[in-house]
């Protein structure tokens, strides 16, 4: 028995031995090795092909929050993110996500007390700044600037995403408050209320701002406590949506929580 235990071990050491020091093994898992948020690509002239699966991979990693925090799309990524939105696929995505929520929504039953309530994000969840984005960051391969981007919201031109407004019109239509909870300074409250209606928002419940007191918390910390003083005042938060995963994670969380897609950037 301890013959055959040791014989084992022995094999097993050998064999990894045998790998480790074969350079056809080991170059071989080298090549599968490829941090997905970087420009590395598995090959040194990539076709076609192999940057888009390589782009493909990088974004499916960051919309599930694997990658963790990100700062900027890989600029070998650019096309395909610029392909992402002119091709029509971030629209399909949107309008499948769209179908998933409000398929959900109809099968709550609601207490019809005025306090059922669904929580949006504003930016790239109900309006979208993709032209910005576009304009001036490089679709998101060059790092934000906070000081362009709230010249760019003062201007309260950030048009609506079609599924977006969809999405809101039918979740109020099934009778839910809708509340709205962003990153957005307490400031900038007049004119994302004149941008929210531009766009054709209307109706929400309350707006939800960061105050003097919330400067510096993490989005999650921020959102969390907010969400937590909606659920001690009574409501029920059925369901939640936001483009960031700080959008729906932490704490006083929605019953359901529905991602919307953004390659674009990445806020903790
Ligand atoms: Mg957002």
């Amino acid at each position: 028995m301890t013959l055959s235990r040791s014989r084992s071990v022995s094999f097993f050491i050998l064999a990894l031995f045998a790998v480790l020091i074969n350079p056809a093994i080991s170059s071989r898992a080298s090549s599968f090795i490829k941090l997905p948020n970087s420009d590395e690509f598995p090959d040194e002239s990539p076709d076609e092909s192999q940057v888009i699966a390589h782009c493909a991979a990088w974004r499916l990693a960051v919309e599930t929050d694997n990658a963790g925090e990100w700062k900027v799309v890989p600029r070998g990524c650019v096309p395909y993110v610029k392909n992402y939105y002119s091709s029509g696929q971030f629209d399909a995505d949107y309008d499948v996500l769209v179908v998933y929520i409000t398929n959900y929504a109809k099968t709550i039953k609601l207490a019809g007390n005025g306090k059922d309530a669904w929580v949006f994000d504003i930016d790239e969840t109900l309006l979208s700044n993709f032209p910005y984005y576009k304009a001036h960051h490089g679709y998101g391969s060059e790092p934000y600037d906070n000081t362009q981007f709230n010249r760019w919201v003062v201007t309260g031109k950030a048009p609506a995403f079609d599924a977006g407004l969809r999405l809101y019109n039918a979740l109020k239509e099934l009778g839910f408050t809708i509340i709205l909870l962003t990153g957005r300074d307490e400031s900038q409250r007049s004119i994302t209320e004149k941008n929210l209606l531009y766009a054709g928002y209307s109706g929400w419940n309350r707006l939800l701002l960061r105050g003097h007191e919330d400067q510096g918390k993490s989005a999650t910390q921020y959102k969390s406590e907010q969400r937590s003083k909606v659920v001690k005042e009574g409501y029920t938060i059925h369901g939640s949506t936001g483009d960031q995963w700080s959008d729906l994670q932490g704490f006083a969380l929605a019953t359901r929580s529905f991602k919307v897609p953004n390659p674009l950037y990445y806020i903790a």
